[in-house]
């Protein structure tokens, strides 16, 4: 039996309290009971890691790229023997079924391996020049300290992105992770350091969001801002970046459209988004929330897809055979429940769900709303949570007024046969990523990020490492 650990902060390769001794209880979101607790950074803490992460970056700069990533190897080698007790510890401090806590440990270590192997291709340019005796080439430096600032939906996979391809490129890093889920992250910094990841490379921060934002974006140590979470706050952050001459990267909220046109393979349709709907209850950047269907299929569609939310067996994410778990925070159930009723004093059709439920814990019902009206806040709002909504279309073109109407451009999904159709979504649709026909976002090797509101950069693909790195021009004459 895995028992839930107190997190400590990771300084200079040491673990250890928060200097004020300070903590902040850590609560399980299945039965609201605290469980542990995490230690709260305050600024003579965060003066140590920015000094620590100052200070290691010349050497693990010139660290060639080849012993950079055996040491990630390593890494991700240890990740995947800790996976039984790491997706347990997950589980009890943000409630997905066990089974997707796996899946998530065990992809962070594809990724770190992922970028391990990338940073071996951080080329540079040979510019033909316009003289015979001149040399230009460009060269790819790690930009130096990074502020990460990472959500409590996916504790794992948000850091290790952000984290991998930081430390592939040379770059130090300080993490500030979530206070609601702070053991998991810890555990992947945990198998850095068991690597061998030299003192003040990674650090790891938790305390008070805004307070550590506030003062490391701005701080002259820092050099690179990546941050996921919601797009207010991703614009507040943004804009400091922005006043102190930071490159940011930005992965922020969504409203995924899901295109089912009527040539559509509907059981594949139908068996596929449910699964992606209620995975991580719905609390999923890319999570599918709009559904337009095309009218001559939309009632059976509607009939189905509810008829597959109906069957999802909530529960606790330890106990056997559960697909969903609960919320993971408390302030998600009174959000959802606003846009809900919001929804049918509207006009909406509720099909199913629509409220919390159980004693303990924080478990909300799969919810379907059909037939929603675009003044419903929810057609605007990311609901973040196990809400779909599906609503009818006439001919292509509406749909795709439709899937572009709001200012996210994070993921879309479409499922159609018709190579034309298919062709025709994927010039037209304003995001970040679609995928048709399948569940094909999210891998390492793919780019991962939004258009519009949604932020900008990716955090996937050979793209994402550039993040990190600065272009230098080097011309030289005879
Ligand atoms: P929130 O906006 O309060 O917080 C979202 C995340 O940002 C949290 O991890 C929080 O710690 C962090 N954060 C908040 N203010 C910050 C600041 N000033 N500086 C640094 N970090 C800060 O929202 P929430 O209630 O935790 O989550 C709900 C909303 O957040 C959702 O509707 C969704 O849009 C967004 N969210 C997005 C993702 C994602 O994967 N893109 C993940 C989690 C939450």
């Amino acid at each position: 039996m895995t028992t839930y650990p107190d997190t400590l902060l990771f300084i200079d390769g040491v673990w250890r309290p928060a200097s004020g001794g300070r903590t902040i209880p850590v609560v399980n979101p299945a039965t609201a009971q605290p469980i542990g607790s995490v230690a709260w950074a305050d600024r003579a803490d965060l003066d140590a890691a920015l000094a620590a992460a100052d200070r290691s970056f010349p050497a693990w700069s010139a660290t060639s790229s080849y012993d950079r990533a055996k040491l990630m190897r390593r890494a991700a080698d240890l990740l995947r023997e800790r996976v039984d007790e790491i997706a347990v510890m997950m589980t009890m401090e943000q409630g997905k079924p066990v089974s997707q806590s796996r899946v998530e440990t065990l992809a962070g270590a594809d990724i770190i391996e992922w970028f391990a192997g990338e940073a071996q291709r951080a080329y540079g340019q040979v510019i033909p020049s316009r003289a015979p005796d001149v040399l230009q080439i460009t060269l790819k430096k790690p930009v130096g300290p990074v502020a990460a600032f990472t959500p409590w939906n996916f504790p794992i996979n948000q850091v290790v992105r952000k984290l991998s391809a930081a430390i592939a490129a040379g770059c130090t890093i300080i993490v500030k992770a979530p206070e609601e889920t702070p053991a998991s992250p810890a555990a992947l910094i945990r198998a850095f350091a068991d690597a061998g990841i030299p003192a003040g490379v990674i650090n790891l921060v938790y305390g008070v969001p805004a307070e550590i934002s506030e003062y490391l974006i701005p701080h002259p140590v820092i050099r690179k801002i990546s941050f996921t979470g919601s797009t207010p706050v991703g614009k507040q952050l943004a804009a400091l970046a922005g006043a102190h001459m930071k490159r940011a990267t930005m992965e922020l909220g969504g409203h995924a459209p899901i295109i089912v046109a009527e040539d559509a393979d509907l059981d594949l349709a139908v068996d596929l988004m449910v699964a992606n709907k209620f995975r991580n209850a719905g609390q999923v950047c890319v999570s599918p929330t709009r559904f337009l269907v095309q009218e001559r299929i939309a009632d059976a569609f509607t009939e189905r897809f509810t008829a597959g939310a109906k069957a999802i067996r909530v529960g606790n994410g330890l106990d056997a055979g559960v697909d969903m778990g609960p919320l993971a925070n408390d302030r998600r159930i009174p959000a959802l429940e606003s846009l809900i009723s919001d929804a049918v004093e509207q006009g909406a059709q509720l099909k199913t769900g629509g409220r919390r439920f159980g004693n303990e814990g924080w478990f909300f019902e799969p919810t379907v709303l059909a037939d929603v009206p675009l003044s419903a806040r929810i057609m605007s709002e990311e609901p973040f949570g196990p809400v779909a909504v599906v609503n009818r279309f006439g001919d292509l073109g509406e749909a795709i007024t439709e899937a572009n109407r709001l200012p996210y451009g994070l993921a879309a999904y479409a499922f159609t046969q018709s190579s034309a159709t298919a062709t025709r979504l994927g010039n037209e649709i304003e995001a970040g990523m679609l995928s048709i026909n399948h569940l094909g976002l999210a891998l390492p090797e793919v780019h991962f990020g939004g258009l519009k509101d949604s932020g900008h950069g990716t955090e996937g693909g050979s793209e994402a490492l550039q993040a990190y790195l600065d272009t230098r021009l080097v011309t030289r004459k005879g």
